[in-house]
């Protein structure tokens, strides 16, 4: 860098209003620019086609900056899921620039660029909501942003974002830090700062809230007293988010590795009733200790996967996590004469059919999740070839993955886990053992029949 850059760059360090003690920096302050010898951002640790495409907007003239949750994490030292990028090019700019492009967006029209089965978002700097009318963004009365497809400047760009920490830009041009809103200090700080006013941040997106608390999960941070507070009161407006977009949130909120956490912070929030109704009622009502842990089981589980790296399915999370109201729907059924399988198929149908409409849950997902369900009704029976045959059944590994967690919650007999954890581990001989120390009480309705029969022909 030049002398002239580094003395333009330091002067409007220093007039960065994020500097002064105690107090937040406002829109029109100048930026502070951190550059490269005084942050952790390398190149080497962003992904090779992200750094393709932010060189070839740059080379084109256009400004390319990292931001978001990538900027946030490297800057933490942490792995970043993904990397997003900012730039003053417009979607069709950027598509005449890479071949490789498709422009989508339902609410923004963003550029994606794909390389193979990694996608790179480009994002045009999106504009301040003005009050002129020019049919571009749409604000409904109680303050929610409907479309705000109106482009802008960086600054501008900054200041609409969420959270401070989620505003600071990795410039590729000269590999500085910009940062409008004080993210910089906030990340220092260890908090989650809603940029501007909290009230009106989160009226006019509610999902805000439910993005506050996945970071705070997944970071580890202090959600700022402002922002905090704010969704005590306003954590009701997210009644009107459509049940599409919910289902998305829900799976980031729930898949990302901090499942246990992030369900923890929901319902301190009080936030868990306005994804899953019918479960919070559930467990108010439970008095038993077992469903609480079953589903914290159930989430201990899937972040321990996401650890590993096997994958998680949305079926399994939430068969997990409509369990309880199904279970108690179920028992009352059973309670008034209804048979078992007829009682968990209408329970499951009910539970399902109110769930979607907070949250949607697509039938790839829902169809194995009753799966998961009705198998444990079976895995008790395993006389005669069934435990063989529910081996075979597509949906076993699954299943036997929810009696694992039932049995360790105290709502089975561990016996039964353990049964067929060692029957998948034994070999043909030990397994005709095993179904045979079961007796003939354990097997199916079908297998206690047959005896009957034979009886009744010995008479004849
Ligand atoms: P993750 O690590 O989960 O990807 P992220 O911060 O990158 O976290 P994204 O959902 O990928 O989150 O969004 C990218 C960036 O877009 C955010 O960092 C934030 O600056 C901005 N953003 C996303 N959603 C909103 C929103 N609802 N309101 C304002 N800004 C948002
Ligand atoms: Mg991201």
């Amino acid at each position: 860098m030049s002398t002239f850059l580094k003395k333009f760059w330091s002067k409007l360090t220093k007039q960065g209003a994020g500097d002064r003690p105690g107090a937040y920096p406002v829109p029109g302050s100048a930026p502070r620019i951190i550059p490269r010898d005084q942050h952790c951002i390398s190149r080497s640790n962003i992904s090779e086609n992200c750094l393709k495409v932010l060189y070839r907007l740059n080379k084109a003239g256009y400004e390319a900056y990292l931001v978001g949750g990538g900027v946030r994490d490297l800057l933490l030292g942490r792995e970043p899921k993904d990397f997003d990028i900012a730039t003053n090019a417009t979607p069709e700019e950027v598509r005449s620039l890479f071949r490789n492009c498709r422009l989508v967006g339902r609410r923004f029209l963003l550029a994606h660029i794909l390389f193979g089965r990694d996608v790179i978002e480009v994002a045009t700097f999106r504009g301040q909501l003005g009050d002129d009318d020019d049919g571009d963004h749409e604000v409904e009365e109680g303050g929610r942003i409907l479309r705000d497809n109106v482009y802008g400047t960086l600054e501008e760009d900054a200041w609409r974002r969420d959270f401070s920490i989620n505003a600071l830009y990795y410039n590729i041009n000269d590999f500085s830090v910009v940062d409008y809103t004080g993210g910089v200090a906030d990340l220092e700080k260890g908090e989650l700062r809603l940029i501007g006013d909290a009230a009106q941040r989160y009226r006019e997106d509610p999902v805000r809230m439910l993005r506050a608390v996945r970071f705070a999960a997944k970071i580890g941070f202090r959600i700022h007293p402002e922002s905090e507070q704010t969704i005590y009161e306003l954590g009701h407006l997210l009644e009107d988010i459509p049940a599409a977009r919910l289902f998305d949130e829900v799976l980031k909120l729930l898949m990302g590795g901090h499942a246990v956490q992030t369900y923890e912070l929901l319902r301190h929030y009080d936030l868990f009733q306005y994804l899953f109704p019918l479960t919070e009622t559930a467990l108010e009502r439970e008095e038993q200790h077992f469903p609480l842990t079953m589903l914290v089981r159930a989430l201990e589980n899937t972040d321990a996967r996401v650890a590993e790296g096997k994958p998680v399915t949305p079926a399994f999370l939430y068969a997990a996590l409509l369990w309880e109201p199904v279970r108690q729907r179920m028992a009352q059924m059973v309670r008034a004469g209804e048979s078992e399988h007829i009682a968990m198929r209408e329970a499951a149908e009910v539970v399902v059919q109110q769930q979607v409409r907070t949250t949607s849950l697509p039938r790839r997902f829902s169809t194995p999740m009753q799966e998961i369900w009705a198998m444990q009704l079976r895995l008790p029976s395993r006389a005669g070839r069934r435990a063989h045959r529910l081996m075979e059944h597509q949906r076993f590994r699954a299943a036997y993955d929810f009696l694992l967690l039932r049995a360790e919650a105290g709502e089975v007999e561990q016996e039964l886990a353990d049964w067929w954890t060692q029957f998948q581990e034994a070999d043909e001989g030990l397994r005709r053992n095993m179904i045979t120390a079961t007796g003939p009480d354990q097997g199916s309705r079908r297998r206690r029949r047959r005896p009957r029969k034979r009886s009744s022909k010995a008479q004849d």
